[in-house]
């Protein structure tokens, strides 16, 4: 295989994997170098999203979900359910179902699209006369005997991110937890602390919560959800808070302490409230979700004379080249957004572009998702940036709660912000604070790569009764404030 291969993809991520599958579409032959094992020790395909990210959330976000509304919706449509309890154990094996089905699943594209699966650790030797030389190790670990060695003269590295720990809070993924051991408590913590309330603190949070523990969510900086949009970061705030998660903003943590021994440890956190007031909050479980930082150790970058900036990110150009021609970079190790479907299509991109054609990826129209409940979709411009740009904009707002389908469904929060240029009624951004938020930004995502206005939106004929009616609404309001049932 050595000297018979078109490009190489460096981890079999979503960026990777993807970036793999197309290539190979287009006809070229390529090899993915993955490294990662499940915990029965099994090579899997898929990173952080499949195993202990997107996908298994999502499972547990269903699952808790269900167990909130039987126990505190259902009596709205007339169900009594007495004595609900809640299975961890069978949850979790679900969930762990589900994503043994689509890992599996991307086993089977590999093979339907002739890629080459190569278990291990890939590190750059050197160039040579077939492009580039990657050596393979079992786990990249110091002094590992190398076991084969890939050349081609195209390179992609989607290494992905791994979560990024606190200085002296030491992750041991079982009483202090990162994304990984958040996502497999074999008992639900009657008191669960969560340093950050990012995406991962916001989410895991909520299951938790949801299942029976008493969250609390430490946030070092004084505003709440700063990315979105400051009017739904408003109405997420009050709902989030309503719903029982108690979120302290400015807090600094001081020093975690775990006390006790075996199953009756606990952790103490100590830190400083806003007004600088010492605190301290003991709980069962503590997840850090405080960001994650990109994958590029023991890549062995510095043989092909490649630099990684001071945060440790690949420095890449708009179509994801890197200074040394013939490798690029996709996904979390470069700039932008850490979402996989942002990595998704930097895979398509690099693929396309090796094979002579010209895509290009509109960053400003990725969509953001929070998969709370309700949940929080976005893609463009928020308000305040517009403010800071000085951009004329008219917005419109329309809620939920006066959609039929939303009543219906018991899920009338939130609503639909559209933002679009004063003068040429462009939309510019559209937020979504909703039940089905993650589906209902598709369509805003359309509209904005084909540069559609609100009136645009206002125009289309929506199926009734749906959600998506209240995106037609915010359009019309944001048009010239004609939304039909307002
Ligand atoms: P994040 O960047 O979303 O949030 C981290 C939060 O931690 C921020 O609010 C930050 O201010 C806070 N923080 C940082 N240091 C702190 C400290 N010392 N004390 C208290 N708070 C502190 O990061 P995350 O939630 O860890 O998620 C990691 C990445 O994974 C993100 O880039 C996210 O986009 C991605 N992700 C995406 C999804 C999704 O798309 N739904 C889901 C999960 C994760």
């Amino acid at each position: 295989m050595a000297n018979s291969l078109d490009l190489i993809v460096i981890g079999a991520g979503p960026g990777g994997y993807i970036a793999a599958i197309r290539a190979a579409q287009l006809g070229m032959r390529v090899a993915c170098i993955e490294k990662w094992r499940n915990p029965a020790g099994e090579n899997v395909l898929g990173g952080t999203c499949l195993n202990v990210g997107c996908i298994p959330s999502k499972a547990l976000l269903a699952s808790s979900e269900h167990f909130e509304q039987v126990r505190e919706h259902f009596g709205d449509h007339g169900i009594s359910v007495s004595d609900a309890r809640i299975d961890v154990g069978r949850m979790l094996g679900r969930k762990d179902q589900i994503v043994s089905k689509m890992t599996s699943g991307i086993a089977y594209l590999f093979k339907k699209n002739k890629i080459a699966w190569v278990k291990g650790h890939g590190r750059f030797r050197a160039r040579d006369t077939a492009g580039f030389a990657i050596d393979i190790t079992g786990h990249g670990a110091e002094g590992e005997a190398v076991r084969e060695t890939l050349s081609a003269p195209r390179v992609i590295i989607a290494t992905g991110s791994k979560a990024r720990h606190l200085r002296g809070i030491e992750v041991d993924n079982e009483i202090v937890c990162d994304n990984e051991g958040a996502l497999n408590f074999a008992t639900v913590p009657e008191r669960l602390g969560v340093i950050g309330s990012g995406v991962i603190g916001l989410e895991l949070g909520s299951v938790w919560r949801r299942l029976g523990s008493q969250v609390t969510i430490l946030e070092a900086l004084p505003e709440f959800l700063g990315a979105a949009d400051s009017g739904v970061a408003r109405e997420a705030w009050k709902i989030f808070t309503r719903q029982g998660l108690a979120i302290e903003l400015g807090a600094r943590v001081d020093a975690v302490a775990i006390k006790g021994r075996g199953a009756s440890r606990k952790v103490r956190i100590d830190y400083q409230d806003a007004k600088g007031e010492a605190r301290k909050l003991e709980v069962d479980r503590l997840i850090v979700s405080v960001g994650r930082q990109p994958n590029t150790d023991g890549l062995g970058l510095d043989a092909i004379g490649l630099a990684c900036d001071e945060r440790g990110f690949i420095p890449v150009d708009a179509h994801c080249a890197t200074a040394v021609d013939g490798v690029y970079a996709i996904g979390d190790v470069v700039r932008g957004p850490m979402l996989a479907h942002k990595a998704e299509d930097e895979g398509v991109l690099v693929a396309e572009i090796l094979a002579g054609q010209k895509p290009h990826i509109d960053y400003n129209c990725i969509p953001w998702v929070i998969y709370t409940a309700p949940e929080i979709a976005w893609v463009g411009k928020t308000e305040q940036q517009l403010k800071a740009e000085g951009r004329a904009f008219k917005p419109g707002q329309f809620p939920f709660s006066a959609n039929g389908r939303a009543l219906g469904m018991g899920s009338a929060e939130g609503f639909v912000k559209i933002l679009a240029d004063a003068a040429t009624d462009e939309i510019l951004g559209v937020h979504v604070i909703a039940a089905a938020a993650s589906d209902l930004i598709a369509e805003a995502a359309v509209a904005m790569e084909f540069r559609a206005s609100a009136e645009d939106i206002g125009r289309v004929c929506h199926p009734h009764p749906s959600l998506s009616e209240v995106m037609r609404e915010a359009a019309l309001a944001a048009t010239d404030k004609r939304a039909l049932n307002m």
